[in-house]
């Protein structure tokens, strides 16, 4: 085989063919310093193969890739074709989804059932996208009777995304969907830690029919790769999603080239509420997924606890049981709920922020340490009694770890809530209509759910208040990220200047 595909092999699928190489202009190519790095199974820390490293000089060559494109075969493609592909793509991820969720297990270490439901989401929206290719509309404005006025919903060119290792395929597609569907061309850098399943769906971009150029993935590091996108001079925009600091340094990178335009997608530190008056054992439930979901590797995970002082015990008592009855282990036996964290960097950042609770003197409810002697596993983690100003009360974790705090009255919490540099997402747990749409309308977060959590999908906007974003994804809101507006107007008659 040659150096630019590994054999490898996952329970679920046996033996398959995964690409390694950089896919620019529709092919897998080596990069220009044929330097290469190494990928990492979270669950064995064993090594599973090794891809090309994209440098700048490789960005360099995918951006003019994407700008060939956006000015030739994409820019002749007729809005229903765009559709087409989208829809023919998302086909495609259904008909490889047991492929695709197992690269992810096997890579990122997120449960297969997981893993299956993200790639199942992954076609969702790329199909969700191809049904608006055909909808970018302009308007006409009637000023005056010389005039004719119109504007256009106009592509943006070419632009650079890059994306993290949580959820490396539906990141991808929530990039990917309203960016093609609008018109414009690609450069995706996947996570270092996660480039497999990018390099498998590249071949059914291929295969779809999508021509050269228009969407190139590239594995590689931050500091080079990432870094070359978002200072490029040939990328009119950059879309990230990852950590509030490397947003930062996206956004300045950004400024001081050549003002591309930015949408971030960061950190948070989500508010989970429980009311007095809520159904109990379904707030169990929720908090549960919201905290350990994706092994606490969410961007929005419900990561603060706030109960109301009358339920405070039996709800603790509750969530306690129910957070030791989580599965914990192999993500490809089914019954997994929580695999390993995804590299010995985020497990010892996480158990750095479970010695900094005990230090600070927060009590550990439950677990607190490493799960296993083999792999990057901790152990479903509860802190009570801690106060706001503790770091995990305050900071994002990235895992497996929930603060719970005790709270009196409604204006109180909805302080508590607020308090914070993060604004991505909130819920609340009540029966009480009115509570639930006075507390939401209060909460600043881009999104707040009512009795449940996590419960997003491609409709949906999604991005954040305050530190947590600039910029929203999904639904009809992430078009305009990915289009500018242009103004025409036309003389018809009337007097001269
Ligand atoms: P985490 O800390 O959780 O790994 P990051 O925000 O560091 O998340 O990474 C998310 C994505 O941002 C990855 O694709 C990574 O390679 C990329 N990245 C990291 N640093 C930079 C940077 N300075 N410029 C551009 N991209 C970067």
């Amino acid at each position: 085989m040659s150096n630019l595909f590994a054999e490898l092999k996952t329970p679920i699928t046996g033996t398959y063919k995964q690409p390694t190489g950089l896919f620019i202009n529709n092919e897998f190519v080596e990069g220009v310093d044929k330097k290469t790095f190494e990928v990492v199974n979270p669950t064995t820390e064993e090594v599973i193969c090794s891809v090309s490293e994209a440098t700048e000089k490789d960005v360099d060559i995918a951006v003019a890739a994407a700008r060939k494109a956006f000015d030739g075969s994409w820019h002749h493609t007729t809005p229903q074709q765009r559709g087409v592909l989208l829809t023919k793509l998302a086909d495609l991820c259904e008909k490889n989804l047991d492929l695709l969720a197992a690269v992810e297990s096997l890579d990122n270490g997120k449960s297969i059932t997981m893993a299956r439901g993200d790639v199942g989401a992954v076609a969702g929206c790329i199909r969700y996208y191809g049904g608006w290719a055909d909808k970018i509309e302009g308007k006409t404005i009637d000023i005056s009777p010389d005039m004719f006025h119109y504007t256009r919903q106009e592509p943006l060119g070419v632009c650079g995304q890059i994306i993290p290792w949580n959820f490396p395929l539906l990141m991808l597609a929530w990039k990917i969907g309203p960016a093609l569907a609008t018109g414009n061309t690609i450069v995706l850098k996947t996570a270092e830690q996660t480039p497999l399943s990018g390099l498998v769906f590249a071949q059914l971009v291929k295969e779809a029919g999508f021509p050269p150029g228009v969407l190139n993935i590239i594995s590689g590091f931050g500091k080079v790769a990432g870094a070359a996108i978002s200072s490029h001079m040939n990328i009119d925009k950059v879309a990230f999603t990852g950590s509030t600091i490397v947003g930062r340094a996206i956004m300045k990178a950004a400024a001081s080239s050549n003002l591309k335009k930015v949408t971030l997608e960061l950190g948070g530190k989500s508010p989970n509420i429980i009311f007095n008056d809520a159904d109990i054992d379904a707030a169990v439930s929720w908090v549960n997924f919201g905290i350990y979901y994706n092994h606490g590797q969410c961007c929005c995970a419900g990561s603060r606890v706030y109960v109301q002082d009358g339920v405070y015990d039996k709800f603790v008592a509750a969530f306690k049981k129910r957070a030791e009855e989580n599965k914990v282990g192999d993500p490809f036996h089914h019954e997994t709920f929580q695999g390993p964290q995804v590299s010995q960097l985020q497990y010892d950042r996480i158990m750095g922020y479970i010695q900094s609770g005990k230090d600070e003197g927060a009590t550990v409810e439950t677990g607190g340490g490493r799960h296993g002697d083999k792999g990057y596993f901790i152990q479903p983690t509860i802190f009570t009694n801690v106060t706001h100003e503790m770091k995990i009360m305050q900071e994002e974790i990235f895992g497996p770890v929930c603060a719970i705090a005790k709270f009196h009255s409604e204006e109180e919490v909805i302080q508590l809530g607020n308090d914070s540099a993060y604004g991505l997402a909130a819920a609340l747990h009540t029966k009480d209509l009115n509570t639930a749409i006075r507390v939401s309308n209060s909460l600043r977060a881009g999104t707040v759910w009512v009795n449940c959590y996590n419960m997003l999908h491609h409709q949906l906007p999604f991005g954040g208040y305050k530190e947590s974003g600039i910029g929203r994804e999904l639904g009809e809101a992430a078009l305009l990220n990915y289009t500018q507006n242009k103004s025409v107007a036309i003389r018809l008659g009337g007097p001269l200047f």
